[in-house]
C-alpha cells in the first residue's frame, strides 16, 4: 500500500535456534502512532534493530518510506527516522542542552539551532541549563525524546521509552509522544504494558515469540470482538434476568459482583430501560463496559507461554 511508511514481508531473524522474529508482515500506515505490543522476548527489539539496519534479517524483506533499504539509501532513510532503541547515555554532569549539542556533535543529526526548538517541544525549555543528573526519570528520557527529535524527522522509533518509570513519569511521556504523533509525523512504539499501547496508539500489532497475532486499529480490534455489554443494577434483578433473557437482540445475561451485564450494544440502553419499565422493573444504574485490550490481548494469546 503506498501510504506505508514501514512495510515489511516475511521478515525473520534468527539467533541460533532462536526464531527472534519469526515472518512478520507489517504494514505501518503514516501518521500514525503504531503500537508494538508484545511480552518480553517477544522480538520487538529484534525488528525495530533490522528497520534501523542494526541487526541484518536473516530471510523476507522490508521497505522505509517504499523504498527497500538498500546501499546509499538506507543513509538517507536514517536521516528521516529518531529512534531511542537504548536510553541513550547522557553525561550526568553536562547540562540537558549541552549533553544535545554533544551528541548532535557528534551524530550530525539536524543543527545546532534546533536545540532550542526540541527541549522545548519536549518541555524541557526552562530545565535545559540544568545539569542532567538532576533531573527526573520522566525528563531523562524527554531530553533522549528530543535528541531523537532533532532534523525533525518523520518517523520516531521508541523502543519500550516507558520502561523503569514511576506512573507520573510514565503518564508524562506518554502524553508527550501522544503529542508528537500527527499528519506529518508517524510514531512506533514498543510495548510490553498493554494499557499503555491502548492510551497512546492509534494502531497496533500485536506479537508473541515473534510471530504476529493480530494488526489493526486498536478501536476496531476490540469492536471486531464484538463484547459490548452493559452492566445494570435494577430493583428486581432477578425479574429482569428473565425479562432480559426473553429478549431475542440480547446476546447473554449472567450476574456477577451485584449487577446484571448483559450483551449488548450500549446504545441499545433506552430498549433496555423501556423493556423493564414495562413490567415494572426500573434501572438504578446502567454502565457500558468496554473491554479493553489488555482482556483482548489475554484472549488470543491463551494457551501460548507469554
Ligand atoms: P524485551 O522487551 O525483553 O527486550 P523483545 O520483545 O524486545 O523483549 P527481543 O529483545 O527482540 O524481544 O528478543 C527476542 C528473542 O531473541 C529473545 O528470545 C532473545 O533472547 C533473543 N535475542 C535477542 N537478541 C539476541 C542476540 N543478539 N543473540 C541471541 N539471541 C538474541
Amino acid at each position: 500500500m503506498d501510504d506505508a511508511v514501514i512495510q515489511t514481508d516475511g521478515l525473520t531473524k534468527q539467533y541460533g535456534r532462536i526464531l527472534a522474529v519469526d515472518g512478520l508482515s507489517l504494514h505501518v500506515p503514516r501518521g500514525r502512532i503504531f503500537g508494538l505490543l508484545g511480552p518480553n522476548g517477544s522480538g520487538k527489539t529484534t525488528l525495530m534493530s533490522m528497520l534501523l539496519g542494526l541487526v541484518r534479517p536473516t530471510a523476507g524483506s522490508f521497505t522505509l518510506f517504499g523504498k527497500p533499504p538498500e546501499k546509499g539509501e538506507l543513509e538517507r532513510q536514517l536521516h528521516r527516522i529518531g529512534a531511542i532503541i537504548e536510553t541513550p547515555a547522557f553525561y550526568p554532569y553536562l547540562s540537558g542542552r549541552n549533553n544535545l549539542a554533544y551528541f548532535q556533535g557528534i551524530s550530525g543529526r539536524g543543527h545546532p539551532g534546533e536545540l532550542d526548538e526540541v527541549l522545548d517541544q519536549v518541555g524541557l525549555g526552562g530545565r535545559g541549563g540544568d545539569k542532567f543528573q538532576t533531573y527526573s526519570l520522566g525528563m531523562k528520557q524527554r531530553l533522549g525524546l528530543a535528541y531523537s527529535l532533532l532534523g525533525d524527522p518523520e518517523l520516531l522509533v521508541l523502543d519500550e521509552p516507558t520502561n523503569g518509570m514511576d506512573p507520573a513519569g510514565m503518564a508524562e511521556v506518554r502524553e508527550l509522544i501522544r503529542s508528537l504523533g500527527g499528519e506529518n509525523r508517524t510514531v512506533i512504539l514498543s510495548s510490553h504494558l498493554l494499557n499503555e499501547v491502548e492510551q497512546v496508539c492509534d494502531s497496533v500489532a500485536i506479537l508473541s515469540h515473534g510471530r504476529l497475532i493480530a494488526q489493526g486499529e486498536v478501536a476496531e480490534l476490540l469492536r471486531e470482538q464484538g463484547q459490548a455489554q452493559v452492566r445494570i443494577r435494577t430493583t428486581d434483578d432477578a425479574k429482569a434476568r428473565e425479562i432480559l433473557t426473553a429478549l431475542a437482540w440480547v446476546d447473554s445475561v449472567s450476574a456477577a459482583n451485584g449487577y446484571l451485564v448483559a450483551g449488548v450494544a450500549p446504545d441499545r440502553s433506552w430498549e433496555i430501560t423501556a423493556a423493564l419499565s414495562r413490567n415494572q422493573v426500573y434501572v438504578a444504574e446502567m454502565t457500558p463496559v468496554q473491554m479493553s485490550l489488555e482482556q483482548y490481548f489475554l484472549d488470543i494469546t491463551e494457551g501460548e507461554s507469554v
